[in-house]
């Protein structure tokens, strides 16, 4: 396999391991570990269900939030904020099953001032903005610069906060470094870059603490993804955590399966998850990478 293929296999498989993660974790969310376990033993299948009362396979605003952006890149054919801003305002209006209340309210802001960016915030240290790197990483592969820019542009559309900014930059260099090709010791010390800046993030003393709090959901995603040998243990890990379970599930999904490439994505969970999302990210990432510095440069 040349280096082309590999790279469009683990930019598929990062793109899949969101809406995975995102179908998976959703039944759990907003359980605890205790609850998880007195009711599913050890939750490992894509089933539905949830708070959301979902059919199985069916995604949540981490995915349809990530394809919106994703679809304002190829309809720009590059990266258009304004775009993205549109895309997530016709989203919105589209009455989806669930939206953040960081989200929403950037989003009203958008609308009725037309600013792309919400004034910094103290409360935005959500989890909302770092849930749809996955398309940002793959349209800026090739240029760390590049990335931390549109990381950025695309968060402040709703979440504007040191931690969700230093998250967002942290996660999609961590797929891009994944897609690339890389081992989990140069995974690892794009961790330690992060928590050398930013101590909150550390996770060599994991408590368990899975909320939509951005350090909270970081400390769960890295945990499992340093403690764990494979895409499907990382995920199951995570998930059973609860808490934000669908998008510690996502982001966990997008590092993994980077990392551990489609051959890795359990053909059970790929069975399951909603045939249009499955078949639109497997068009779609192709498109991005075309897009991006790297295809440019080649
Ligand atoms: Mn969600
Ligand atoms: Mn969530």
């Amino acid at each position: 396999m040349n280096d082309q293929t590999q790279i469009l296999e683990r930019a598929t498989a990062a793109f899949l391991g969101l809406a995975l993660g995102d179908a998976l974790g959703a039944t759990t969310e907003f359980m605890t570990p205790g609850e998880i376990r007195s009711k599913h033993k050890v939750h490992r299948k894509i089933i539905g269900g949830g708070w959301l009362g979902l059919k199985a396979g069916q995604v949540t605003d981490d995915t349809e939030m990530s394809l919106a952006l994703a679809r304002a890149l190829v309809q720009r054919q590059g990266w258009s904020l304004p775009q993205i801003a549109d895309n997530f305002v016709a989203w919105m209006r589209g009455k989806p099953i669930d939206i953040g209340s960081t989200v929403r309210k950037g989003l009203r802001m958008y609308m009725t001032s037309g600013c792309l960016e919400v004034p910094l915030n103290e409360w935005d240290a959500g989890n909302g903005a770092v849930m749809r790197m996955a398309p940002v990483a793959l349209v800026t592969l090739g240029d760390s610069e590049l990335l931390q820019q549109c990381a950025l542009q695309q968060a402040r559309l709703t979440h504007h906060h040191v931690l969700s900014d230093a998250a967002c930059i942290t996660v999609g260099k961590m797929v891009q470094t994944a897609i690339c090709g890389c081992d989990r010791f140069e995974l690892h010390a794009l961790t330690r870059e992060l928590t050398s800046q930013y101590p909150n993030f550390r996770f060599n003393k994991y408590q368990g603490q899975a909320s939509g709090y951005v350090v909270d959901t970081l400390q769960t995603v890295f945990h499992y993804i340093f403690s764990s040998a494979s895409f499907e243990e990382c995920l199951i890990g995570v998930v059973n955590q609860g808490g934000d379970a669908d998008t510690t599930g996502a982001i966990a999904g997008m590092i993994a399966g980077a990392f551990y490439g489609l051959d890795a994505l359990p053909r059970s969970w790929l069975k399951r998850l909603d045939g249009q999302v499955r078949k639109e990210i497997e068009e779609i990432t192709p498109r991005l990478l075309s897009l991006s510095p790297l295809a440019r440069n080649l």
